[in-house]
């Protein structure tokens, strides 16, 4: 029987055709990902939590967009534009404790132990003086604006996939997770493919949202104004596409933090857990499924060739981030830290919408995992849209 058994086995072993070495050597995309280091993504993350939690409708949330904008065009994204809408919210109701719910609208069970969700709103739990102050100043209604630059085609410069993170934040920490590290992750890809040695097939937008976390509000208002520009030449014979056709929309939202589920007691591990993985996930409810699990796929494949340390895994209930409102338009995925509603929802990120989600709260264990997304959207965007390195 055993030997029945060993022998039925080398069908299996077929599979490990794919991890073979690529022929192409001198892969230009191979040079690109090189050029991404821990040390500059961390600053990034730095530089941003200087602007406290960023809360959308706040001087430190302007302010924070106004040194992405400026990075930007030092990275060689010089096209930079403004989009503006206004945010006139209902009165607040407290969003309170969640996550508690089975199976939501998105899908998703949790399972096991659970921590606590739910949003901070007392400023008197961030210990640090420094900061507490710094988030001072309420939200307030009206105008709001975000940004995004754009690495035009060569061949194709009126189609485009739209790198995405949000840079406003919540909680009274320093949003260094979420989504400084989203931000940063865009910022840094922004900074690799507007190298002057670069060129690509077809465009690429980067995207920095704000008003993520009222609603997806500032995703919305770059729909509302932009789905119906797409693809038009404008002004005509100008070889200009004020708005390419979206051919994905690729979200990043918290990419840190890994460290397992919490424990009995409603505690959770100190340390990035061994076992850590970018989680790309889609949604098998929205119009675009089959096309957006392709495109997670693609994504999962460039996490096996370039991701130097952590690997990377796919799911079905993509939810709460900016990605959501484009599903049913575009192939739209995002990569995250864990699962959003199994994981996240179930309460392993104690840093979410915390007073801990300060820069110092996170070590190079966290900060890689964060790399390794970047090294995975880096390879897997740099093959759809045909970049050349000169
Ligand atoms: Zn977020």
């Amino acid at each position: 029987m055993l030997t029945t058994k060993l022998l039925a086995t080398p069908l299996l072993v077929t599979g490990l055709a794919f991890a073979q070495a690529d022929p192409a050597e001198n892969d230009p995309i191979k040079t690109l990902v090189a050029r991404l280091d821990l040390q500059k993504y961390k600053a990034t993350i730095r530089g941003l939590t200087k602007f406290g939690d960023r809360r959308q409708g706040t001087d430190r949330n302007r302010a924070a967009l106004d040194w992405i904008e400026a990075q930007l065009k030092t990275y060689g994204c010089t096209n930079t534009e403004r989009l503006h809408y206004e945010y006139n919210p209902p009165p607040p109701g407290g969003r309170g404790r969640g996550g508690r719910g089975g199976r939501g609208a998105n899908g998703g069970v949790i399972r096991g132990e659970r921590g606590l969700v739910g949003v901070n709103e007392d400023p008197d739990l961030q210990p640090d003086t420094r900061i507490r102050e710094l988030n001072r100043q309420p939200s307030a209604p009206g105008p709001r604006e975000e940004v995004f630059c754009t690495k035009i085609g060569t061949t194709h410069p009126e189609e485009m996939y739209i790198v995405a993170g949000h840079f406003d934040g919540i909680g009274w920490g320093e949003a260094a997770n979420d989504d400084g590290s989203g931000t940063a992750l865009v910022m840094e890809i922004a900074r690799v493919l507007s190298s002057p040695d670069v060129t690509s097939e077809r465009s690429i937008r980067f995207a920095l949202w704000n008003n993520e976390e009222t609603g997806t509000n500032g995703a919305r208002a770059y729909i509302d104004q932009r789905k119906d520009l797409q693809g038009k030449e404008d002004p005509p014979g100008s070889g200009k596409y004020p708005e390419p056709k979206w051919l994905g929309m690729i979200q990043h939202d918290m990419m840190l933090f890994d460290h397992g589920m919490p424990r009995k007691d409603g505690t959770v591990s100190e340390h990035q857990r061994a076992e850590a993985d970018v989680n790309i996930e889609f949604q098998s409810r929205s119009k675009f499924a089959a096309q957006a699990a392709e495109l997670a796929w693609a994504f999962l494949a460039a996490n096996e060739k370039y991701a130097t340390d952590f690997p990377a895994v796919v799911g079905p209930h993509m939810s709460n981030t900016d990605s959501g409102p484009f599903q049913d338009l575009v192939p739209a995925i995002s990569l995250r830290e864990m699962e959003r509603i199994s994981q996240i929802g179930g309460g392993w990120d104690p840093t979410h919408h915390q007073p801990t989600d300060v820069y110092s709260h996170f070590s190079d264990g966290d900060f890689r995992l964060g790399l390794n997304a970047t090294q995975t959207t880096l390879g897997a965007v740099s093959q759809l849209v045909g970049v050349k390195l000169k």
